[in-house]
């Protein structure tokens, strides 16, 4: 089975048209959290997943934001403007669907978690140390999260835990056990303003790590008559 595995969209429809395109026919979509957030389109966002082929989708802090769930503390002015405005646009239907979902899902052999599997709604997986530790909360052989909107692999041996930097267009075979960001597709952060993405094969362990190029003036434009902040447009075209 392949399953293309999305994060951080960050309510960005055309990044996720972009890479729906490149990915091609999928027989499943693991989304893994913040949807919404930052971006001009949380509805368009939503409605498009919804029609996606056996989705599963993770809750992450901006969902859980945006639906009243969790508070605002950690976030900073703008970002805090950012979700009063979108907690305006949801419609019913898409408030229902981010109320629907969880921070964490177990599969086969495949953990999903928005943050980390320890505190899948926070947790920030950016060194080996908390990569270490969070090792420990999961059975499964893979863990996938999201969150930093950097694409990164953790791996642990019986000795030690190491972070590689996937390359694009060069799948790698996942050994067990690793934790894998596929990147954000809406908002990346890692100097490269390509949307990113991976497709996972389950039979194989095949991790195909991907970016994609998409038409970033077009959401500037749609973030600016939204009256959206200033520095979120600006850091889309710099992917920092
Ligand atoms: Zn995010």
């Amino acid at each position: 089975m392949r399953a293309l595995v999305l994060s951080d969209i960050h309510a960005n429809a055309n990044a996720l048209e972009s890479v729906l395109k490149l990915a091609g026919p999928v027989d499943a979509v693991w989304c893994l959290g913040d949807v919404v957030g930052y971006g001009p389109d949380p509805n368009e966002v939503i409605a498009r997943l919804r029609l996606l082929p056996n989705l599963l989708c993770l809750q992450g802090n901006h969902d859980a934001a945006a639906i009243g769930a969790l508070a605002l503390d950690g976030f900073n002015q703008e970002a805090r403007a950012s979700v009063e405005w979108l907690r305006n646009q949801l419609t019913p239907d898409s408030l229902k669907f981010l109320q629907s979902l969880q921070p964490r899902l177990e599969l086969e052999d495949v953990t999903l978690a928005h943050a980390s599997p320890r505190q899948p709604t926070l947790e920030y997986l950016l060194d080996v140390y908390t990569a270490g530790e969070n090792f420990d909360h999961f059975d499964s052989s893979f863990c996938f999260v999201g969150h930093t909107h950097i694409p990164v692999l953790f791996h642990k041996n019986e000795f030690q835990v190491t972070l590689h930097i996937p390359q694009t267009e060069r799948s790698l075979v996942l050994e067990p056990r690793c934790i894998v960001n596929p990147g954000s597709v809406g908002q990346p952060r890692d100097r490269d303003p390509r949307a990113a993405f991976a497709v996972y094969d389950d039979q194989e362990h095949v991790w195909a790590y991907q970016r994609v190029e998409y038409d970033i003036p077009a959401v500037q434009k749609r973030m600016q008559a939204a009256g959206l902040p200033e520095r979120h447009i600006a850091r889309l075209a710099s992917g920092w």
